[in-house]
């Protein structure tokens, strides 16, 4: 056996490895709506506590295989993108019309703004850019109270988080490789803009890029694609990690294409219905799932949604206003560079390298970061990038009686908020620092137009976070303040922001935090 096989070997085996049932949860049962970041912590943490549990993923299942076609891409967009939607939900080819289907990404339309999130089991995970920081402490102590401290986080949440996740940066040969033009391009940009660069940590496993960039596996970080899923398997999206461990335990069951329409509370025990469907969205049957312990995991939106509609129907009528409160979209302010004179490439591999913190800027706290694209030839110079800030605005998701589902309401129009000042006001100088004062006027402007249709400035989120706030909804573990046994596991539980970082490890940290606080308390 190679080294590296004997290592996953050892490592599922550990992870794998029961632990003593809680005495409180000895005969109980648990149901885990969603499988995303925070899903698969609490699917993995239960069944190897010898907790028996159901988990209820809306979405299908996408298993890369050698065939390296499981995925379309950005290039090449078909119904596989999207949840249900006629157009691609972001992508340069954003009014091609595709098949309505069970595909990867949904678009919460929002009043304000627009939510996109991955589905399907592994939810976010799947879809994501693999970019993974851990939160500063200035910035940190700004945002959380004290008891979620960053000491703890720092020394114990984080770090499993990475090593769970197989998170590490890009790795200068592959850097080095001609795909990554656009990366080292950057890293030229941010010396004459004169800031620090900071190594982004990725969650890839950089092996599979190398087979991509040796031909041997099917080209897709490597060329700018991932957000539709990765062909070449190079993603360590939690299907390969934590639910596969989960699975493993055998105390645990995941049932895709099952879409969670009400919960509610029957003398002490959490009933759960949904719909399974089939992936063109007929529904073949209904089921209920009763348990003791019911864990909200659908990603920030849908856990509130599912929420809000609980209290407005009087499934849940104890949850507290709290509830929906506190909507936050982390700061996103996304960015186009266009028409460069620095050669970036077309294809560009990523899916990253580099961001810097913006010490200067005069609304709010941010930092930036490139995000590689596939950007075609014939768009050649242009480089994409998100901006996250730490800005004070939130939102709120309410019951909309018309659908009657949750909505998300976002306040604020174009230039209101300090996060799309500080997005304007970085974008700005960046341009005039390495293009404009060279009398370059008319290279790198940057484009955060909300009416592009490319989801451009902060007209979509990818970061949605907060209404079931620890504090504030939930206690610091997670446990709603109103129904005792009834926890939130996803990133509803952040405040609005993971602080100038991507929130995915943050919310695979905190789960982590909050399952151990379930487990031993
Ligand atoms: C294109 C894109 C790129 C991104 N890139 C990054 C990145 O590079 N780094 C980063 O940190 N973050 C990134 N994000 C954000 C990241 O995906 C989320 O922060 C993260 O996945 C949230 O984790 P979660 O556990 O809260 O829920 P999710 O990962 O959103 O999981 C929720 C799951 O619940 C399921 N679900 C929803 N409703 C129901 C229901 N009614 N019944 C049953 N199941 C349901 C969904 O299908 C989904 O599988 C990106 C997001 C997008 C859209």
């Amino acid at each position: 056996m190679k080294r590296r096989h004997l290592l996953q070997a050892a490592a599922i085996g550990a992870a794998t490895a029961a632990l003593p049932t809680p005495a409180k949860a000895l005969g109980k049962t648990a149901i885990v709506v969603g499988s995303g970041f925070g899903g698969a912590v609490a699917a993995y943490r239960l069944g190897q506590a010898g907790i028996p549990t159901i988990v209820l993923e809306r979405g299908r299942r996408w298993d890369v295989d050698a065939s390296g076609t499981t995925f379309c891409t950005i290039a090449n967009p078909d119904w596989r993108c999207a949840w249900f939607e006629e157009h691609p939900p972001l992508g340069l080819d954003v009014s091609k019309t595709i098949e309505r289907r069970a595909g990867l990404i949904a678009k919460h339309r929002g009043e304000g703004i627009n939510v996109l999130s991955g589905t399907g089991v592994g939810g976010g995970s799947l879809v994501i850019g693999m970019f993974m920081p851990q939160p500063r402490r200035t910035e940190w102590n700004m945002v959380y109270p004290a008891e979620i401290s960053y000491d703890l986080m720092d020394t114990v949440y984080w770090p499993r988080a990475r090593q769970n996740l197989g998170v590490s940066t890009l790795p200068p040969d592959i850097e080095a490789a001609a795909q990554y033009k656009g990366a080292r391009a950057w890293r030229e940009y941010l010396a004459e803009f004169r800031k620090t660069p900071v190594p982004v940590p990725f969650a890839v496993d950089w092996d599979a890029v190398r087979r991509e960039l040796g031909g041997t596996a099917t080209a897709c970080h490597t060329i700018g694609e991932g957000p539709f899923g990765s062909n070449s398997g190079a993603k360590n999206s939690v299907d390969r990690n934590y639910l596969r461990w989960a699975t493993a335990t055998g105390n645990v069951t995941i049932h895709p294409l099952h879409e969670v329409t009400e919960i509610r509370e029957v003398s002490g025990l959490f009933e759960v219905r949904c719909k399974q469907i089939n992936e063109y969205g007929d529904v073949l049957s209904t089921r209920t799932f009763v348990a003791d312990y019911l864990f909200m995991a659908a990603g920030t939106v849908y856990t509130n949604s599912l929420l809000v509609t609980a209290r407005a129907r009087g499934w849940l009528p104890r949850l507290r206003a709290e509830v929906g409160k506190g909507f936050g979209n982390n700061g996103d302010f996304l960015i186009a560079r266009l028409n460069l004179r620095k050669d970036v490439g077309f294809a560009q591999g990523g899916p990253g390298n580099l961001r810097f913190f913006d010490e200067a800027n005069p609304y709010a706290p941010a930092e930036m970061a490139w995000e590689a694209a596939p950007v075609p030839l014939w768009a050649g110079r242009t480089t994409a990038h998100l901006i996250l800030s730490i800005t004070p605005e939130r939102g709120e998701i309410r019951y909309d009686s018309a659908t009657g589902t949750g909505k998300v309401y976002w306040p604020y129009g174009v230039m209101e908020t300090k996060a799309d000042k500080a997005g304007r006001d970085l974008a700005t100088r960046l341009w005039w620092q390495t293009e404009g004062r060279y009398g370059y006027l008319f290279n790198g402007l940057p484009d955060y137009d909300r009416n592009t249709g490319h989801g451009l400035g902060s007209a979509n989120t990818w970061h949605p976070l907060g209404g079931m706030i620890m504090g504030r909804a939930t206690d610091f573990g997670g446990q709603s303040l109103d129904y005792p046994n009834l926890y939130c596991i996803d990133g509803s539980l952040l405040p609005g922001s993971a602080c100038l970082a991507n929130p995915s490890l943050t919310i695979t940290a905190n789960a982590e935090r909050c399952m151990d606080l379930f487990l031993t308390a």
